[in-house]
């Protein structure tokens, strides 16, 4: 892998919206080759239609990131359509906040699965074929609840702390075993997507409306230091990133 995004290959989940949609097309306007993934097919065709419209490379898979073979398809897809994977961004999240007193249990462990196994089950796919290559860039995305603690985000927080301690660990036992495998967290505040649809509680849901109202930014601004984090040399690896609004106290 070399300096720069042009001809990366990157897989993205969690890329048919928001976040992974936003850093899909900015990158294949960047030369990258982008492989999509998520539940919603139609919306992973329409955006790859979109990123080949404007010159752009672009497959695209139905992905559940709760299910390993899924996880191990995309990657074979990535490597049949355009022969190798640089990069694996692992996106793909669910946030539907409650104080622990409504027993959502349910949204609990639909957060454990796809928070926490959806980015192991990236990882264990792309691995192989990283370490064969002795190079490979994991991304992450974390979230500021994965910083500090947030009423109303207790499951939800826990998850991103997770993916915060499995990035550094990546990083570290990269480093140790040679293996030149380099890891990006990011840790974004307020963005505005459709992640705030998945809050069924009606007072988190208003709560988290209103602060959205105030402080969300524009996935773009996360493209924008993904795309950072791809381009930068061989030898560097730009491990965390916090971002968020300008006018953001908490
Ligand atoms: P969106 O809701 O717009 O995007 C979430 C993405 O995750 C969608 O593409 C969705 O696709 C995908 N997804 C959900 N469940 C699964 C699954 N089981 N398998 C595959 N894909 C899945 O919200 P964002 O873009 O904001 O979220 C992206 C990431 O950013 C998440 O990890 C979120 O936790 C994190 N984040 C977001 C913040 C924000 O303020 N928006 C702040 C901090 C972190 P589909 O439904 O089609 O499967």
């Amino acid at each position: 892998m070399t300096h720069g995004i042009d001809g990366k290959v990157v897989i993205i989940t969690g890329a048919s919206s928001g976040i992974g949609e936003a850093s899909a097309k900015l990158l294949a306007r960047k030369g990258a080759k982008v492989v999509l993934g998520a539940r919603r097919a139609d919306n992973l065709k329409r955006i790859a239609a979109e990123i080949e419209k404007d010159g752009g490379q672009a497959a695209y898979r139905q992905l559940d990131v709760t299910r390993a073979v899924d996880n191990e398809a995309i990657v074979k897809l990535a490597l049949d359509t355009f022969g190798r994977v640089d990069v694996v961004f692992l996106n793909a999240g669910l946030m539907p906040s409650s104080p622990l007193s409504a027993l959502k249990t349910d949204e609990w462990r639909a957060m454990i699965d796809v928070n926490i196994n959806g980015v192991l089950n990236g990882v264990a796919a792309v691995l192989p074929t990283f370490l064969e290559r002795k190079s490979g860039h994991v991304i992450a995305t974390s979230s500021v609840a994965g910083l500090k603690a947030y009423p109303n985000g207790a499951i939800y927080g826990g998850t991103k702390w997770f993916v915060r301690d499995f990035m550094e660990v990546l990083r570290m036992e990269s480093a140790l075993e040679g293996t030149n495998i380099r890891a990006t967290t990011i840790y974004p505040a307020a963005i505005n997507s459709e992640l705030l649809d998945t809050i069924t509680d009606e007072a988190a849901a208003k709560a988290m409306r209103g602060l959205y109202q105030t402080y969300g930014i524009s996935a773009d601004r996360i493209a924008d230091v993904v795309a950072f984090a791809i381009d930068q040399p061989e030898d560097t690896v730009i491990n965390e990133f916090t971002v968020g609004p300008a006018n953001q106290p908490w």
